[in-house]
């Protein structure tokens, strides 16, 4: 279609030398020319022109000083990409990879995942360069505090909530928010993902990995089927993934793969979680040291677990993680759901693959709404200063994967697209948000 094409054009031109927002957007756009053409208010009013640009970006400096003394510069990032249905909500990623076109990927993304949510939440996402593995804690809480010393002014409730990310879990998200306090001598809440003892919510921590296993399992329901007994490989050892698999294994899974950034665990018996969480969680150390666990297991470096046969595929690390070359072993060796975890995991060419060989896809911005939604929760108990109980935010959370499934389902039929579930998530996402920008005028 020839507005999608113009668009698509302009981004390139525009925004040279970065990848992977030209393939978020591109993903989306070449999703939506259905919606596109049954509607010329999208292009009478400059819809897709203002959403594929970000509202503001910022980049900044972050001087801090590191046990030896020495003076360490990082570069800060935030994308504010949309706030028509709500603040801008995403996470800070700190990640040596961080940078413009990651953030611009990240937050052009979160504004579609968000919407999906129901939750009034608009999209935005933050980071730095900033490598936290083999730092001390003292350093990291310098380098947070140094973060948020400038990020403060542009963020609040009713304007911006930074949430985590890779690299960004509690403690961090303690030392940024203890620092915004001190600076600003406000109780604001203006970061999610706190901890319980100061307005963070239940389930939080769970709610990604737990958010991707209840949608998976209710596609599974809806056609007749379970994840009692399937094989299941899952990518990555970090906060999505350890979830994602209790989950998991909670309804039956077995769960045979776990990786990090040197390599990965193949357990034929089953993964071992406990150990997996005293490796990651408590000890902070690398996955080669499950075998001393489980002698029996495979530790292999580099990648390969998605190499490994099973009916489901749940990548939970990074994007483009998965090639098309894994897609296709996946699908030769009898997968039959793949469902992101991770934001974008599944390369162009692996997506293409699984529609071709009729792989049920979920993407990110579906399988992995259920953190920013329960972010969106935290934000609602922090408005009503209460708290409810693990039970009670789990059902929500349920609730609300139900009802992403509910979207993108009817959404992706009415298209005539039925169980394209990618196209489905663009569709419905995108008419929310498209219609808030039309009711708001240009702005
Ligand atoms: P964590 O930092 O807790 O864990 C990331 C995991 O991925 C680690 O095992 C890490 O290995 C691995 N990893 C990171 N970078 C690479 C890489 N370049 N190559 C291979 N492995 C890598 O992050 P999260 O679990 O929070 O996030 C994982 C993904 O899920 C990201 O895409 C994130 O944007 C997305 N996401 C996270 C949400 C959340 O609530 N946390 C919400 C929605 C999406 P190592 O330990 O070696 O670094």
């Amino acid at each position: 279609m020839e507005y999608v094409t113009r668009i698509l054009n302009g981004v390139a031109e525009k925004n040279p030398g970065e990848p992977a927002f030209y393939q978020a957007v591109h993903e989306v756009l070449s999703s939506i020319a259905p919606v596109l053409e049954r509607d010329s208010r999208y292009e009478k009013w400059g819809i897709l022109e203002r959403m594929v640009e970000p509202e503001r970006q910022f980049i900044f400096r972050v001087p801090w000083v590191d046990d030896q003394n020495r003076v360490q510069v990082n570069r800060g990032f935030r994308v504010q990409f949309n706030n028509a249905i709500g603040p801008y909500k995403g996470g800070v990623r700190l990640h040596p990879s961080v940078n413009l076109d990651i953030m611009k990927f990240l937050g052009f993304e979160q504004c579609f995942k968000n919407a999906l949510t129901g939750l009034p939440m608009g999209g935005g996402k933050g980071g730095s360069d900033f490598d936290p593995k083999g730092k001390s804690d003292m350093e990291i809480m310098r380098f947070c505090q140094s973060f948020i010393t400038t990020l403060y002014k542009y963020i609040g409730p009713h304007h911006d909530v930074p949430a985590g990310d890779i690299g960004t879990g509690e403690r961090e998200i303690g030392y940024m928010f203890g620092h915004f306090k001190r600076i600003t001598s406000h109780f604001d809440n203006v970061l999610t993902g706190k901890g319980l003892t100061y307005g963070g919510s239940y389930v939080r921590t769970e709610a990604t990995g737990y958010g991707l296993v209840y949608l998976v399992d209710h596609i599974l329901q809806t056609k007749g089927r379970s994840m009692e007994g399937m094989t299941v490989t899952v990518s990555g050892s970090g906060n999505v993934a350890i979830f994602a698999v209790e989950k998991a294994q909670q309804l039956g899974g077995k769960v045979v793969t776990m990786s990090d950034s040197t390599g990965f665990i193949h357990d034929r018996e089953g993964v071992d979680l406990d150990a997996v969480k005293e490796i990651k969680l408590k000890n902070h150390a690398r996955l080669s040291e499950y075998t001393k666990y489980r002698p029996r297991a495979e530790y292999h470096t580099g990648r390969g677990a998605f190499l490994v046969p099973c009916d489901m595929a749940l990548p939970c690390a990074t994007q483009n993680e998965l090639t098309e070359a894994e897609a296709k072993a996946l699908a030769d060796g009898g997968c039959r759901i793949v469902a992101e975890g991770a934001n974008m995991p599944c390369t162009p060419g692996a997506v293409a693959l699984f529609n071709a060989r009729g792989v049920l896809f979920v993407p990110g911005k579906a399988a992995n709404a259920g953190g920013v939604a329960t972010s969106g929760l935290e934000m609602s108990q922090n408005a009503i200063r209460y708290n409810w109980d693990f039970e009670k935010v789990d059902q929500r959370l349920q609730r609300i994967m139900q009802s992403i499934y509910d979207q993108i389902s009817s959404a992706a039929e009415e298209y005539g697209m039925p169980d394209n579930y990618m196209a489905g998530a663009n569709i419905a996402s995108f008419l929310k948000i498209s219609e808030a920008m039309l009711a708001q005028g240009v702005c």
